[in-house]
């Protein structure tokens, strides 16, 4: 079996996504490149997180063809596509519907700096980005237009976000903090009080890798952009 491990780590993440109430029922998708050949291994379309096994896992080449795998791949593998291509060092994405950060893209409300987690992932605000229909180009134009201002994260108008990072973890850790971060401040803006935080920290934390516990000067694998 191909990318047997990638393919591991994809049923991984794909569980803890329901877990951690990123997604529910089929909504939402996940791919990981492999750095060597180039091949991603990408949730296959409209199936169950739990159902799937590793080898129901798709493996597609970066123009979308079935490499192997007997399912269809996720409807938006032409935005994880891309995200590939944009950025070489980036091996893991995750999409979702998370219900605050989706809130926030409805709303059309860009979330500010708030806390560390974001920190970690954002060098600016995440703002939302230009409606695009769910599995076309233009999505995939959308995420690379938020991301461009230097961050790991987007907002995409009416549908949801989407998260990139050297691996899988760091995607998965990426969404988390952009859900968190949606939520806590949409409690702080009923409380009427919002700070963010001092510049001086956040130009720190973006080169601090959670994976590695160690600031890595911007040198590690936590940017990847
Ligand atoms: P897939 O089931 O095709 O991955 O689509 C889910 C989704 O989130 C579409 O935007
Ligand atoms: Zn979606």
């Amino acid at each position: 079996m191909l990318l047997k491990e990638l393919r591991e780590q994809v049923v991984f993440y794909g569980n803890q996504m329901i877990k951690s109430q990123l997604t529910m029922n089929t909504g939402g998708n996940i791919s990981a490149r492999d750095r060597k050949s180039g091949l991603i291994a990408i949730k296959p379309t409209s199936k169950h997180y739990e159902l799937l096994k590793p080898e129901d896992i798709t493996v597609i080449d970066i123009d979308g063809n079935i490499i192997e795998g007997g399912y269809k791949p996720s409807s938006e593998w032409r935005m994880h596509a891309a995200i590939y291509k944009k950025y070489p060092r980036v091996c893991g994405i995750v999409h979702c519907h998370s219900i605050y950060a989706t809130a926030m893209a409805v709303a059309d409300e860009e979330i500010p700096l708030i806390n560390h987690e974001l920190c970690m992932y954002c060098s600016e605000p995440v703002r939302v980005m230009p409606f695009a229909m769910p599995g076309t180009d233009q999505l995939g134009d959308s995420a690379l237009e938020g991301m461009a201002v230097g961050n790991n994260v987007a907002l995409l108008k009416n549908h949801g976000t989407v998260a990139m990072g050297a691996s899988l973890w760091h995607a998965f850790d990426a969404a988390c903090a952009l859900e968190q971060a949606a939520n806590a401040y949409f409690i702080a803006k009923q409380m009427g009080k919002v700070h963010v935080l001092p510049e001086e920290g956040r130009n720190k934390l973006r080169t601090y890798d959670p994976l590695m516990g160690e600031d890595t000067g911007g040198e590690g694998e936590i940017r990847a952009v």
